[in-house]
């Protein structure tokens, strides 16, 4: 069975006491994950050790770095490696968020550079991908998803993608309180699939987590979640507070 991942992205919020306080109270709320169910934290770079010291011994409760380079290591000041994050133990690292497409100008191509390094050193890539409004009003997100994969995870080869993790991101639905709907989200993911099939192979691409991100709420998440192509999701907002990231988790499946 696939895992069902809840995971949380910070992006640039939080004072390390706050994102240690944060944890705590998530943890607090007890929420239990079976064994096919994962909760990851994608923090700050500055606030990992401290909130994976908090996570030390949870169950199935880990960390995400929120990006890293595309080369392997030299005079790249300010950026954070690959193999820097393995060796502090950092398991997943989101890679290629909207965020980072759209201000950093990170492209498909770059992208595919940095799934290669990330298995190079170990980590697992949480790859984002979605359309923005313009492509989902013109009615061509399916094609515009298909060629985001194509050029940045098609050179990988199946077993690289067995247990991958994609969360489709759809870009006018990110922090702007409009949700794809359920029906929406199961038809996307649905496709995705389907083009990671044709690419890998079934198994493989039954193998893979598909995340949903874009105003996921403690209100919307068991409905979103219970698509059968959706197997989690990709959490900001509300993410910041712990009773609501808590209720995200126990609505996975
Ligand atoms: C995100 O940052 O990936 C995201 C989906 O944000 P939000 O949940 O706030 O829409």
């Amino acid at each position: 069975m696939r895992k069902q991942i809840a995971a949380a992205n910070w992006k640039m919020n939080l004072t390390v006491q706050q994102a240690e306080t944060l944890v705590t109270d998530i943890i607090a709320a007890g929420v239990e994950l079976k064994p096919n169910q994962e909760a990851v934290f994608g923090v700050p770079f500055p606030y990992i050790t401290s909130v994976q010291k908090k996570l030390s011994g949870k169950k199935n409760m880990n960390i995400a770095a929120q990006n890293c380079y595309s080369k392997v290591c030299g005079a790249y000041t300010g950026e954070v490696s690959a193999e820097m994050l393995k060796s502090i133990g950092v398991p997943y690292v989101i890679i290629g968020h909207s965020e980072r497409r759209e201000y950093f100008k990170e492209s498909n191509a770059e992208l595919a550079e940095k799934v290669i390094i990330c298995f190079e050193f170990g980590l697992k890539p949480i790859f984002c991908c979605g359309e923005d409004l313009a492509i989902r009003e013109q009615g061509t997100q399916n094609d515009f998803v298909e060629t985001q994969l194509k050029e940045s995870l098609f050179h990988l080869t199946p077993q690289q993608m067995t247990g991958f993790v994609i969360a489709y991101e759809p870009i006018w639905a990110i922090g702007t309180g409009k949700t794809a709907s359920s029906a929406q989200a199961q038809e996307i993911h649905a496709h995705i699939r389907s083009v990671l099939a044709t690419q890998f192979g079934q198994d493989v691409a039954d193998s893979i987590s598909i995340l949903y991100g874009g105003s996921v709420k403690a209100g919307n998440a068991k409905e979103i979640f219970g698509q059968p192509d959706v197997d989690g999701g990709l959490v900001g907002g509300a993410s910041l507070v712990a009773t609501d990231f808590a209720t995200i988790i126990s609505s996975l499946k």
